[in-house]
């Protein structure tokens, strides 16, 4: 252990959710100084979202991220910085020509085999359906899907749009990827299943993450690359790395594969495009995934205008260097490359990674908070660091 870990200030890459929760925590609990290198113009990660000066609606720059969870230390940790609004994730997926709820309900259910099924009834006829794919114990993607609704609801629903997601056959996928997704046998359209916390941020992700930080003893440093600034920071002082960690070790064992996203915005001269928050492409020809009207998400927001909207196409493909990383993709060669680097990190004594990309895992905004929330617990008031 080194004194000046213990009382030097630590260095935070990436002004994320995971590294702007430790700065918060670390600034406010411990009275530590933190400096916080950020290689983008702005806080927030990929939960960033600003106003469109256009419109005044609130866009999501990488993706809308809604907030939900079952959490009630996280849900009070964020709403110290913010106030929720109403708004509920609804989805619509278009397949064959007809927009569909999604996740797969009763509604769903009822329209694609035109049926009229109550709850029961519904739920017998897809053990009909589920018995005749015969999977005993689900082993990827693929097979847990058809064992939880059938292989005609499975190929309509799920398989062309998981191909365009993750550009794999579903068989290749883990299967616990679909297990985000709930189906019900009741009318609940609810794209999440029934957190009591959920909502999106009054004034949007950009407010909330300015008020994480702003204290005395943070400073960020936007616009600066890690690779510029660490032959400045003291060889021993802790760093909480929330980048990519086969580039903090410069790759040195090879590269980790990542899925990014390529955004399509417009500004429509309509004031509701589609009537919905987000209508999601199930048909395998249909190159983008899905579509978002931000200014559903913000019912509360009367000012926007009337006579326009802001939409946005998302198209996901391979990362190639220089892409923004949004995905891990959760493979065995994978998993094992990033144990290796995390070993790395663990062997150095003051890496901490963290985040969706340190930590090369798909979490949620509140699986990321609570996993920030336990490391400042675990490293830095255990005495550790
Ligand atoms: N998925 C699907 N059809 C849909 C929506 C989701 O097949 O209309 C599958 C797909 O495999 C996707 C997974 O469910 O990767 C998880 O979806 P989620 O909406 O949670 O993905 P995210 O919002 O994190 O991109």
């Amino acid at each position: 252990m080194h004194t000046n870990q213990q009382t030097g200030p630590v260095y935070i890459v990436g002004a994320g959710l995971f590294g702007s929760v430790l700065a918060e925590r670390i600034a406010n609990v411990q009275k530590r100084q933190v400096m916080i290198f950020e290689q983008r113009a702005h806080l927030g990660g990929n939960c960033y979202s600003f106003d469109d000066q256009e419109t005044g609606i609130n866009c999501h720059q990488y993706g809308c991220h809604i907030f939900h969870t079952k959490n009630a230390a996280v849900y009070q940790y964020l709403t110290r910085f913010c106030t929720l609004n109403s708004y509920h994730h609804r989805v619509y997926t278009r397949a064959h020509g007809a927009l569909y709820p999604m996740p797969i309900n009763l509604e769903t259910v009822n329209k694609f085999f035109h049926l009229q099924l109550t709850p029961s009834e519904c739920a017998a006829f897809l053990q009909q359906k589920i018995a005749a794919g015969r999977i005993e114990s689900p082993q990827n993607l693929e097979e847990q899907a058809v064992s939880l609704i059938g292989r005609e609801l499975y190929e309509a629903f799920i398989r062309g749009y998981t191909q365009k997601q993750w550009q794999r056959d579903p068989k290749e996928l883990p299967a616990y990827i679909i297990k985000r997704l709930p189906f019900r046998t009741s009318y609940n359209a609810d794209y999440f299943d029934n957190p009591p916390y959920q909502g999106l941020p009054i004034g949007g992700y950009g407010e909330v993450f300015k008020r994480m930080l702003d204290h005395p003893l943070i400073e960020v440093r936007l616009n600066t690359r890690w690779q510029d600034v660490k032959d400045k920071i003291p060889a021993d002082a802790v760093v909480i790395y929330t980048g990519m960690p086969d580039e903090l070790f410069d790759y040195c064992l090879g590269r980790l594969e990542w899925r990014t996203l390529d955004f399509k915005w417009e500004t429509v001269s309509v004031g509701d495009y589609q009537g919905c928050a987000c209508i999601n492409e199930a048909a395998p020809e249909v190159p983008y995934t899905r579509t978002h009207e931000f200014r559903h998400y913000h019912p509360e927001n009367t000012a926007a205008a009337k006579d326009k909207s802001v939409i946005c196409r998302e198209y996901s493909r391979e990362y190639r260097a220089g892409d923004i990383p949004f995905y891990p993709v959760d493979t065995q060669r994978n998993r094992e490359l990033y144990s290796q680097y995390q070993e790395m990190a663990k062997r150095s004594g003051r890496f901490i990674l963290g985040g969706r990309l340190g930590l090369y895992r798909y979490m949620d905004m509140d699986v990321t908070i609570a996993a920030a929330l336990q490391c400042f617990a675990e490293e830095f008031l255990s005495g550790r660091h």
